[in-house]
């Protein structure tokens, strides 16, 4: 008898769309629609391991030996089956060696003119005690970014708070200083701000326009919800003044499409109706949600029945998504957009997201943490601007959620697109950034399950969606 096949359960995921069986391949997160004879062969060797005559006898009144032995020949290429030889390592290291920073977060004033009640913000201030990035750090900042990876062509400087209009005036110079340094270095710069809008003008709005920032503002949906959360520091709600800078942002800027950032808290699982508002209604370009399970003020946080009922609401708004996507529109729901395009792109992250990889987020004495989330919080920071990166530091913390040995994670089916999901929920939640995000892994692997659907869907039906829509994000 010849070499036992058998199918491998850790890298295969199938979903059914319709009549069509979908293979989802794990370990590079590519998505294949399953043939008569591929399907025959997973469901035989699902049963038990068989060799290859064996699979031949059981197939021969539908399917000729040299079909079924190519169409194996792939499955083993794609590690689906085994004939028994090693499979290739998943993650090729155990262990982070280097970091490529091309990201710098700038913490530019913990101090915000709002005082929203769920605010996660660990080093957050009221405006009066708010403590500034002064311009040596800033400058450090963005000498360290040049100094530690020297070889990237596109940098991107973030401007964060608190509120960073609120320190305008370092936004500005250092817009002038990064615009010359990185001509100089013959390397591009882009500017990113997420902001409450509240202090936005014409003459900012202009400026700001003129150098390209990629914008976010942060807005909770319509008035009734906003103010529920989002209020000054003497209570009132701001939606209304929220409103009227949003309405000018739009109506002037140009350069680059604004998004909406939503913060979901106890009480709010609305989806749809907080889409409809921000996108119809006042004109954004996208709408992203952030769910709050693991805040420090646990009033705050979703409850579990919330979070289910959160998700359910998204795929509610992801079926319209989908019918947009099949009339050639983009509704710009930008959770499932971005699924989208780690499906269609085939994305294999070994780590959740960029934080201390590619991006590291500045405080306003110079320290350096993993991402803006972190900046205040008592995790230790990797290094300071000036003294450079901890970068052993660095590597010992991302390497020990590379090695995924004894995790759940191991054998996820979404093991890389989640990677162990957000390090700051984990802080938050179990104390430590390292430790995998199980609180909600089910909610994520359907939504994942969802996204492979639609995309099917999408690909089937209106493939030219994915090319006007997907592809071209890519070159921003
Ligand atoms: S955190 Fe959960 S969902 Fe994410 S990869 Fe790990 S086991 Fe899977
Ligand atoms: S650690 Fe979490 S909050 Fe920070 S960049 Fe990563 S996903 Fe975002």
């Amino acid at each position: 008898m010849g070499v036992i096949l058998n199918l491998v359960e850790r890298n295969l995921h199938e979903v059914q769309v319709d009549d069509a069986r979908m293979l989802f391949h794990i370990p590079s997160s590519s998505l294949f629609a399953s043939d008569a004879l591929t399907g025959e062969i997973i469901d035989v060797l699902r049963g038990e391991g068989c060799s290859s005559e064996m699979l031949q006898q059981r197939l021969a009144s539908r399917f000729g030996d040299e079909e079924i032995n190519e169409t194996l020949r792939e499955l083993i290429a794609l590690e689906l089956v085994s004939d028994g030889s090693p499979l290739t390592p998943e993650v090729a290291t155990k262990r982070v060696e280097r970091t490529a920073i091309n990201t710098v977060v700038l913490n530019v004033n913990t101090g915000c003119n709002l005082s929203c009640t769920y605010c996660y913000k660990e080093d957050l201030d009221k405006p009066s005690q708010g403590k500034r990035m002064d311009v040596e750090t800033a400058v450090a900042s963005v000498e360290m970014l040049l100094k530690e990876s020297p070889d990237e062509s596109v940098y991107t400087v973030v401007f964060f708070g608190g509120e960073p209009l609120s320190n305008r005036k370092l936004i500005e110079y250092m817009v002038d200083y990064c615009e010359r340094r990185f001509s100089e270095a013959g390397k591009r710069v882009e500017f990113v701000m997420t902001t409450n809008a509240t202090l936005l003008t014409e003459e900012i709005v202009d400026y700001l326009n003129a150098h390209r920032f990629g914008l976010s503002v942060s807005i909770d949906g319509p008035k009734t919800v906003h103010d529920r959360n989002r209020i000054t520091v003497g209570g009132q709600g701001t939606y209304d003044v929220v409103r009227r800078k949003v309405d000018m942002l739009l109506s002037r800027y140009d350069s680059r499409p604004v998004g909406a950032r939503v913060t979901l808290t106890r009480g709010v699982t609305d989806v749809e109706t907080i889409w409809n508002h921000l996108f119809n209604e006042l004109g954004f370009a996208e709408v992203g949600f952030a769910p709050v399970t693991s805040g420090d003020i646990s009033d705050y946080n979703l409850s579990s029945e919330e979070l289910v009922q959160v998700f359910a609401n998204m795929k509610a708004l992801g079926r319209r998504y989908l019918e947009a996507a099949l009339e050639h529109r983009s509704i710009g729901f930008s959770n499932l957009h971005q699924l989208i395009t780690d499906i269609h792109e085939g994305h294999k992250k070994a780590l959740p997201c960029g934080a201390g990889l590619k991006m590291l987020a500045v405080d306003h004495k110079g320290e350096l943490n993993l991402c803006h989330r972190f900046t205040g919080s008592s995790l230790p920071t990797f290094g300071n601007v000036h003294s450079g990166v901890k970068q052993v530091e660095l590597n010992d913390f991302l390497s020990q959620r590379l090695d995924r040995t004894n995790t759940g994670c191991d054998s996820c089916r979404i093991r890389n697109l989640c990677s162990g999901g957000c390090y700051h929920e984990s802080y938050a939640r179990y104390g430590d950034p390292a430790h995998p995000t199980y609180h909600y892994c089910e909610l994520m692997r359907d939504w994942v399950d969802f996204g492979i659907e639609v995309y099917s869907r999408i690909m089937a039906e209106n493939p030219a969606f994915i090319s006007r829509y997907i592809t071209p994000r890519k070159v921003h």
